[in-house]
């Protein structure tokens, strides 16, 4: 460890030199309350910008430990702490000057879910804090400015780790209601499997968004209230008690009239499988975590699914059973969204009529008694949803505005109409009567078999100057390989899509070796990161600082779409 006399004394030295002189500042400094760490160093000033990080100790930073020792806690205080870093920093980020990126101070932004990030750890142990980041570090053209770096690392940090990272600085009452309300939110999570429920739907709740691109609230939007039927109370540990509507277990058919509020309503149960934050909106929306959106996706890979509870026969003589194609078609691609969920241990499927197939959904009766069943490959969801219910547990939430067909399965129907939820089942079931399906008989389909072992592959395995890059929140590129993961809707942020790709390489490198089923490798990933943190799975020198954890189900999803995954 040098002390901070030192980094100047080298800042000094480096002044108006090439670019590449930087390269010394490497290491780790004492500052007054914290290590200051220079990890990596951008090549020039045009380059990705500089990694450092800070590192405070848990003493030093005065959190009570009530706020951090359990793991839910910890989480949402790292989350808090990181938002309130990113806050401050956004003043004083490019007071430095220079060309390229000179003076950029950035850390990553959280969207409203909180997610367990690099960017913000906190020791479970000695609560020790590490907060990761980016510098540009500052030139004139190609040559050092020492002198704008000095003032970063010795003025504008310090102000910032001062204001934002140290307990005494930050409002307690606030943080302390960010740490309950997470452990409220884990306490919902556990109730529904106590109650049998899918999904809470907290009364006063705020579903909408402000816009296709802000995830903040919509303002003036008609808040949640739950059919009194379907009301739940609950009593939270900090909170108290509270209603709201319960999803149970089973077929829940939500419909309505168009522009009424049914994909907002389902697009708040997809995202209920990660908490968010106080304000919100949906703070007190929760779904069961293994919950997985079922979408159509034409022209996704499929490589060796057994899509034959669906589908089986096709014309062109394709084994369904270990099903590949390059370029999937809408029923195709739903079926394999639904066998890779049930491997990946989803128990809630969410299902949005506006993104799914319609061959994959129904078929209605004039359709059967032209189009006989011997010349239809697809046994549609329909005739396959209490099957899934009954025999593997799996729930069902069916958003459908156009087909009754489903009201004769549904064991709850739900309408929206102008954005409050009514429930109907006694009425739609009444009525459905009348409309009686066609009699026939559907045979058991054999349960899927999950026993894919994945062989590496060469090209990552090889390479050890691999490229992983990121687009945006769309795609995940290794070396030149897309991995396509815009239609997997319940990734939130680019840095899950990072993570992605650091567990496919780490996958390819240690677990991948045709053994392993596929199961067995990704529970393997999840308990690595769970055991030793997010820094074990990727073997670099330094742990990125834009990395956030996904969950299990999009590790599957995004091995899923590998076009190069070795079966
Ligand atoms: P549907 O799927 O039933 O056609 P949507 O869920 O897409 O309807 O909602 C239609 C529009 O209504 C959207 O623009 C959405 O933002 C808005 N909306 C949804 N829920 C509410 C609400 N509770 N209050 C106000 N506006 C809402
Ligand atoms: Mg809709």
């Amino acid at each position: 460890m040098q002390s901070q006399n030192e980094l100047r004394n080298i800042l000094q030295r480096i002044d108006h030199r090439g670019y590449p002189a930087y390269k010394d500042t490497r290491g780790a400094y004492e500052f007054p309350g914290y290590v200051f760490s220079i990890d990596h160093v951008q090549g020039d000033p045009f380059a990705a910008p500089s990694k450092v990080s800070i590192h405070i100790r848990g003493k030093a930073a005065g959190f009570p430990e009530n706020l951090w020792k359990e793991k839910c806690r910890r989480v949402a205080l790292q989350d808090y702490l990181l938002r309130q870093f990113g806050k401050s920093l956004e003043k004083v980020s490019f007071q430095a000057k220079g060309s390229g990126k000179s003076g950029l101070m950035a850390v990553s932004r959280p969207g409203q879910e909180v997610l367990e990030r690099s960017a913000c750890e906190i020791d479970s142990q000695t609560g020790d804090i590490v907060l990761r980041m980016e510098i540009g570090f500052p030139a004139n053209g190609r040559s050092i400015n020492a002198g704008e770096l000095e003032k970063i690392c010795f003025k504008f940090l310090p102000e910032s780790v001062r204001k934002a990272l140290f307990y005494k600085a930050l409002n307690a009452g606030e943080v302390q209601a960010v740490c309950d309300l997470s452990e409220d939110q884990q306490y919902i999570r556990k109730q529904l499997k106590e109650l049998g429920l899918a999904a809470f739907v907290a009364n006063g709740a705020i579903l909408p968004r402000e816009s296709g691109i802000s995830g903040r609230p919509m303002k003036n939007a008609v808040v949640f209230q739950s059919p009194k039927s379907l009301e739940v109370t609950m009593e939270l540990p900090h909170h108290g008690s509270i209603t709201g509507m319960g999803i149970k277990n089973g077929i829940t058919l939500v419909v309505g009239g168009g522009y009424h509020g049914k994909s907002t309503l389902l697009k708040a149960l997809e995202t209920g499988v990660y908490n968010h934050i106080p304000g919100d909106g949906r703070e007190y929306v929760i779904t069961d975590d293994t919950a997985m959106k079922i979408r159509a996706e034409d022209g996704r890979s499929i490589r060796d699914v057994d899509i034959s509870m669906f589908i089986h026969d096709l014309p062109n003589g394709k084994d369904t059973v270990s099903f590949y194609t390059e370029d999937a078609s809408g029923s195709t691609s739903q079926a394999a969204n639904v066998v890779e969920s049930m491997e990946a241990g989803t128990k809630v499927f969410l299902i949005d009529e506006d993104t799914s197939a319609t061959n994959f959904m129904i078929r209605d009766e004039l359709m059967q008694r032209v189009v006989h069943r011997d010349a239809e490959p697809i046994v549609p969801f329909i005739d396959r949803v209490e099957e899934l219910y009954q025999s593997y547990g799996i729930s069902t939430i069916l958003v459908a505005g156009s087909s009754g067909s489903y009201f004769h399965k549904a064991d709850c129907i739900i309408q929206m109409n102008r954005y409050e939820p009514v429930e109907i089942t006694e009425f739609a079931k009444e009525q459905a009567k009348q409309f009686p399906l066609p009699e026939q008989k559907i045979e058991e389909a054999k349960a899927p078999d999950f026993a894919r072992r994945v062989k590496p592959d060469k090209m990552i395995k090889e390479d050890n100057r691999l490229k992983i890059k990121t687009m945006g929140r769309d795609g995940i590129s290794v070396n030149k390989e897309t991995i396509d993961v815009r239609y997997v809707e319940q990734l939130m942020d680019g840095e899950q899509l990072a993570s992605l790709g650091y567990l496919l390489k780490y996958a390819n490198q240690h677990l991948f070796d045709g053994r392993k089923t596929l199961q067995e490798v990704t529970e393997s990933l999840y308990e690595i990161m769970e055991k030793k943190g997010m820094a074990a799975i990727c073997e670099g020198s330094y742990l990125p600082c834009g990395l956030a954890k996904p969950r299990k189900q999009e590790i599957f999803a995004c091995i899923n779409r590998y076009r190069r995954l070795g079966l």
